[in-house]
């Protein structure tokens, strides 16, 4: 039942290094979605809670901007410690409110982890560029200066480590910063704060304001917030983009996909079913790099299909923390109720349904939010179960003659985020690799998720915005680069004149 727990408890916002409920009178609940029970409470910021935050994060920004490099970096490399040996507690209170297994809460917390562990380099990173004599006597060089507070809204699917994406690498160049994560999955965020005070953060360099769109809509029109780094849907995405343009904000903001993966005849198929199935229904299809759609490309389509099948029917679903599961409940009822309404939806379009999740029970868990797994074969690309993310356990797979047809089929989509090819071909893959219009590519590779070094970030519709998230993408973001030009002037210096400096 999905009545409130009595004595549930209230996860509050956090300003200036403390806990505190803010002003705001509005709150929305916490599922544990593998119960279908409310256990929590969240304060929803107001635009004055969004204030305190930001006037906060403003106090804090002189020092923390002239803070030395490497005492930025220490701050880091503790907190790294901190979340080392709390690795197991974040990922627990994932499980607990977005239902995903434990062993991938621990690995997307380690995904997170490995973002810190690149900061701790920071020093490194900032390192501008010098060159001597541009002109006689004359010398140029950059330096990488914080763009001030910073804002992060991330989505339900990753409560730790799409955070982790944003805000060690903006604190660590320097920026305060202000995080409003899902209200479906807020405790992690606010572990999270606790631990960079703990690790010596000074406050009010890490704020934390949860919420809804009223909320986010306090952040978008604050003027003293400078830049905004989003991750969820693509609608949204969009919006937070025009909106921050519109308020003279640097943005990035990252949206949804419908992740493809391409698989010729001369794959190993076991190898690829294996990688496909981990793919798809991981995480119950809730991941931004989820493939959601299969490209069987000739002779492959009839023998994938029986596998997929064979190997998707064996998926155990359950609650998060229990052994053995290989896939937990959805997000919310809405959310189950929607992804099965496109499994009726897919049969309608006339799609072959393969394996049919929606009459899964599970014992004891009866009202969680559970759903089997489903795939659906002779999809084509007119039906909306191709077009739409549908973001759960449901994959489909289409059918085509040569890879030349698939490259095309994918370059068609308006998402751009992953996308992944099955083959034994360097020949083929290589040219895959090139031709493909998608931002994030892997070669035997089904999540081809970038490491923290690198960045990560789709095209399309699947990234509005220049610059990807983490690596040195995410270093230029929350940086802004100044050229100095010296000269030092002494008798064998030429005088400045009146006309266009030439330098020589
Ligand atoms: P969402 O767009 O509903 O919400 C994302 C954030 O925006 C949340 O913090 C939410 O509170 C806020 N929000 C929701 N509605 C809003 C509105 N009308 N105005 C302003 N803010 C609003 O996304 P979600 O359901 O939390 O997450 C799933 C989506 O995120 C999927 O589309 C998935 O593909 C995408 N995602 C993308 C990436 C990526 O890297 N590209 C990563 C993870 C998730």
């Amino acid at each position: 039942m999905n009545k409130p727990a009595d004595t549930a408890v209230t996860v509050p916002l956090w300003i200036g290094g403390k806990p505190t409920a803010g002003t705001s009178t509005r709150s929305g609940p916490v599922y544990n979605p593998a119960t279908g029970a409310v256990t929590k409470r969240v304060v929803y910021a107001n635009a004055a809670d969004v204030d305190v935050a930001v006037r906060a994060a403003l106090a804090a920004f002189p020092d923390w901007r002239d803070a030395s490099v490497l005492r930025r970096a220490r701050v880091m490399q503790k907190f790294l410690q901190l979340l080392q040996a709390n690795h197991k507690g974040l990922a627990q209170l994932i499980t607990e409110e977005h239902g995903k297994t434990l062993p991938d809460a621990m690995g997307s917390v380690q995904r997170g982890i490995e973002v810190v562990e690149f900061v701790c380099g920071i020093p490194h990173l900032l390192k501008g560029e010098h060159s001597e004599n541009v002109g006689t006597s004359v010398d140029t060089h950059t330096v990488r200066q914080p763009v001030g507070v910073c804002a992060g809204i991330t989505p339900f699917n990753f409560p730790a480590m799409v955070p982790m994406w944003m805000f060690p690498v903006a604190i660590a160049c320097g920026n305060p910063f202000i995080l409003k994560v899902s209200e479906k999955v807020p405790s992690a965020a606010a572990r999270m704060a606790e631990l960079l005070k703990e690790a010596g953060l000074p406050d009010g360099v890490f704020n934390v304001v949860h919420g809804d769109k009223e909320t986010v809509a306090a952040i978008l029109d604050h003027a003293g917030i400078a830049a905004v780094s989003f991750v969820g849907s693509t609608p949204i995405a969009k919006r937070i983009y025009e909106t921050c343009a519109k308020n003279g904000k640097r943005v990035q903001a990252l949206g949804g996909a419908k992740n493809h993966a391409v698989v010729l005849p001369d794959a190993d198929l076991e190898f690829a079913t294996d990688a496909l199935i981990g793919a798809a229904y991981g995480s119950a299809g809730e991941r931004c790099m989820a493939i959601s759609a299969v490209v069987a490309v000739g002779a492959a389509a009839d023998p994938l299909v029986a596998l997929l099948k064979k190997k998707g029917e064996a998926i155990k679903v359950g609650p998060g923390e229990a052994h053995g599961v290989d896939m937990g409940p959805l997000i919310t009822r809405e959310h189950r109720d929607k992804v099965a309404g496109y499994i009726d939806l897919g049969l309608k379009e006339g799609a072959q349904l393969v394996v049919d999740g929606r009459g899964l029970k599970v014992k004891g868990r009866e009202e969680g939010f559970f759903l089997g797994t489903s795939l659906f074969d002779r999809v084509t690309p007119k039906m909306r179960i191709y077009q739409d993310e549908i973001f759960g356990p449901v994959l489909i797979v289409l059918r085509a003659d040569t890879l030349e047809e698939a490259i095309a089929l994918v370059n068609a989509n308006s998402y751009a985020n992953g996308t992944a090819i099955f083959t034994e071909s360097g020949g083929a893959a290589r040219r895959f690799e090139n031709e493909i219009q998608v931002g994030m590519v892997g070669i035997n590779v089904p999540i081809p998720v970038p490491v923290a070094f690198y960045s990560f970030g789709g095209w399309k519709n699947s990234l509005f915005g220049d610059l990807h998230a983490h690596g040195m993408e995410g270093v230029k973001f929350y940086t802004r680069t100044k050229v100095v030009t010296t000269r030092w002037p002494h008798q064998d210096t030429p005088a400045p004149g009146f006309h266009m400096p030439t330098l020589g």
